[in-house]
């Protein structure tokens, strides 16, 4: 399979110097030239989650040097559980993305990406430097993906104070080959700084710099996985397609449901949650679109004002009048994510995080709409993570899973930095 960009005027590539270029040299996004087509039987016999994943991603690997390693690359990548869990409320299900080291779905991109990257690279001795700004989770999953893999540095940068308490603390505990630099400023200066490091060509030769952001096509791809898993027990069991909704920032979780509904697994539709930020919602209301800046919310890890990948759901669907009537939006405020968090535990018990509960109250608009077909909203991190946000909400403490204990554990720490593109060069920059 060859890979091509969004914009059409970058040679078609392989999937190993697609994953390691990130952006294209148009500045487009890299997308598969074609798409493989299953039919549900073909996964016949298959359940586990390395399993499925080697199967529906061996297509785009067909022809690559990674190709052999594809096995092996799934079972190092999809070493934790993604369960479908049933609600108390009927035809309603959660997909748990959360059962990673870091306790968000990120945990499974980062760890594929690393996995990939590290053996396209192993004949290179230079080591690389990942560059990654982070509004949370990327960072601590790319941090614990890539902590002590030779060859490699992480340098997160995160907006100092506009984390939640424990996502911060797990940014610091990797020490080793992993800085976290707590920057004076928000997320968009943090990216701001990323982008310009990475566009100085003097710093990049004498200092390999890369990205692991949610462009990469080694954090896309294995995304599809899990919802084939799901929407394949939900198949077997009940014989009909499942409906999801997923919380969206980035689009990059969203857009693996939507590459594998087109593979063929069975998906029926699909919503996207998002907060306060509408760039999508205003979109899909009709308006053109418009990417802004952020505004910040309790789902930290969506604030997005222009979401990174809008090119590739264009690519998918050229047609404006079309991508709306594909999907559904729904905005959800900070008011509203409170009111969910709090009623869905008094209810029924159950907890969720603040990004989940957006698609929990999208669900929730959906029923009062006399939605009867089984959906399933995609739980992106676990609530222990957002301790400060939602155990006032409950009024009781969230039991915090292991991983993430061993993690919170640990002492932490990171070093400040202003936002100021030269100090940043000077900090990667060797000493003479
Ligand atoms: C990153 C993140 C999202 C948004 O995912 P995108 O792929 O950027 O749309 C949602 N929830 C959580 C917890 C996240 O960390």
């Amino acid at each position: 399979m060859k890979f091509v960009s969004t914009r059409g005027a970058a040679p078609a590539i392989g999937l190993s110097a697609a994953i390691a270029a990130g952006l294209a040299p148009d500045g487009g996004l890299y997308v598969p030239e074609s798409l493989p087509r299953f039919a549900p039987r073909e996964f016949d016999g298959r359940n586990d989650l390395p399993v499925i994943a080697a199967k529906l991603l061996a297509p785009f690997f067909a022809g690559d040097a990674l190709a052999a390693d594809l096995p092996a690359i799934c079972a190092e990548s999809f070493a934790f559980p993604a369960p479908l869990r049933e609600l108390a409320t009927p035809q309603d299900f959660v997909l748990e993305l959360f059962h990673g080291p870091t306790a968000a779905f990120k945990d499974f991109g980062a760890r594929f990406l690393v996995a990939c990257l590290h053996r396209i690279r192993r004949e290179t001795t230079q080591p690389l430097t990942i560059l990654v700004a982070t509004s949370g989770d990327t960072g601590a999953a790319v941090a614990a993906a890539f902590h002590r893999v030779q060859r490699f540095r992480v340098v997160i940068l995160y907006p100092d104070g506009r984390v939640s308490p424990r996502q911060a603390h797990q940014l610091g505990v990797f020490g080793d080959n992993v800085r976290a630099l707590r920057v004076a400023g928000a997320f968009d200066d943090c990216q701001h700084l990323v982008k310009r490091a990475l566009a100085d060509p003097a710093l990049r030769s004498q200092v390999p710099l890369s990205s692991a952001n949610s462009i990469s096509l080694g954090r896309l791809l294995p995304q599809m996985a899990c919802y084939a898993q799901a929407s394949l027990a939900h198949w077997r069991a009940q014989n009909t397609h499942l409906n999801f909704v997923v919380p969206t920032g980035n689009l990059g979780n969203a857009l693996a449901c939507i590459l594998a509904r087109t593979c063929g697994l069975p998906i029926g539709r699909i919503a996207l949650a998002t907060n306060s930020n509408r760039t999508l919602a205003d979109f899909f209301a009709g308006a053109d679109y418009a990417p802004r800046a952020s505004v910040a919310t309790l789902a930290n890890a969506m604030d997005v004002g222009a979401p990174s990948n809008f090119e590739r759901l264009h690519w998918l669907y050229p047609n404006a009048a079309q991508l709306r009537g594909e999907f559904e939006v729904h905005a959800v405020d900070d008011a509203a994510i409170r009111a969910t968090i709090h009623k869905r535990h008094a209810c029924h018990g159950d907890v969720f995080c603040p990004h989940t509960s957006t698609a929990i109250r999208t669900l929730e608009n959906l029923r009062e709409r006399g939605e009867s077909e089984p959906w399933a909203v995609v739980a992106t991190a676990h609530p222990a993570k957002f301790d400060s946000i939602v155990e006032p909400l409950i009024g009781a403490p969230v039991p915090v899973p292991p991983a993430l204990a061993e993690l919170l554990a640990r002492p932490s720490s990171a070093e400040p930095l202003d936002a100021n593109y030269a100090a940043l060069r000077r900090l990667l920059t060797p000493r003479a």
